[in-house]
């Protein structure tokens, strides 16, 4: 049942339905599944589903779905990235298209932030600033709009997974020509042969999983 004064009994609304939620304050992470196991970044990254040749051949994807079905694990990702956020002021997530958008879009929702897409080229219906970078073949540009932050705004960039880093790295170069300031880019997973990290010097960079 729902109380009838939603405002004033939201959390006792919770601790009615005895949902673990994480809110604005937290400062934790939610680690504890159903049958009150403590789950681990090993948890996590076991559930990764590794696909062969996808999008192309010679790739192995690394696919992140099973994590998104899986409500607890789901939940414990999301915390791992709540957690770092505690103490750094920050106002807004920008997060990358397209699986940047599932982490970008809940942290938003639930620690009351204002959530900013990166998008390819031609997705944003608004005046943008736009950013190209070098693939393995050829070329690919992210846009933002110009006026996705306001002075002061300090930010946060998102993504599930950090291969090469020039899509992070031209993230990072939109958000500074919007004005942001950035103040943490997060991932889920890192390739850390791949060498990502050399493009985004200078900037703190947290990454729960590494292969
Ligand atoms: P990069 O610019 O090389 O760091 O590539 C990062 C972007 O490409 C991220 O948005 C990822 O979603 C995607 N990506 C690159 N390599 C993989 C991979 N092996 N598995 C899954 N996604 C990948």
């Amino acid at each position: 049942m729902v109380p009838q004064n939603w405002e004033h009994s939201c959390m006792e609304y919770q601790s009615m339905l005895q949902i673990d939620i994480w809110g604005a304050k937290c400062d934790h992470v939610c680690n504890r599944n159903q049958r009150g196991m403590t789950m681990t970044v090993d948890d996590l990254k076991a559930a990764i589903r590794d696909v062969p040749d996808f999008p192309k051949p010679g790739i192995l994807f690394k696919d992140i779905t099973p994590i998104l079905s899986d409500p607890e694990l789901f939940k414990y990702a999301m915390s791992l990235f709540a957690a770092q956020l505690e103490g750094k002021g920050v106002t807004k997530v920008a997060a990358i298209d397209a699986r940047g958008f599932f982490f970008g879009g809940v942290l938003c929702e639930r620690l009351g932030l204002g959530l900013v897409p990166i998008r390819k080229q031609g997705k944003l219906p608004y005046k943008t600033f736009d950013q190209s970078y070098d693939l393995e073949y050829g070329s690919a540009t992210l846009s933002i709009h110009q006026d996705a932050f306001e002075p002061g705004d300090r930010v946060i960039l998102i993504d599930d997974l950090l291969a090469t880093g020039g899509t992070a790295a031209a993230s990072a170069e939109l958000i500074k020509k919007a004005g942001g300031e950035l103040v943490q880019i997060q991932f889920l997973i890192e390739l850390a042969f791949l060498k990502g990290r050399e493009k985004l010097e200078g900037h703190d960079i947290y990454v729960p999983i590494v292969f």
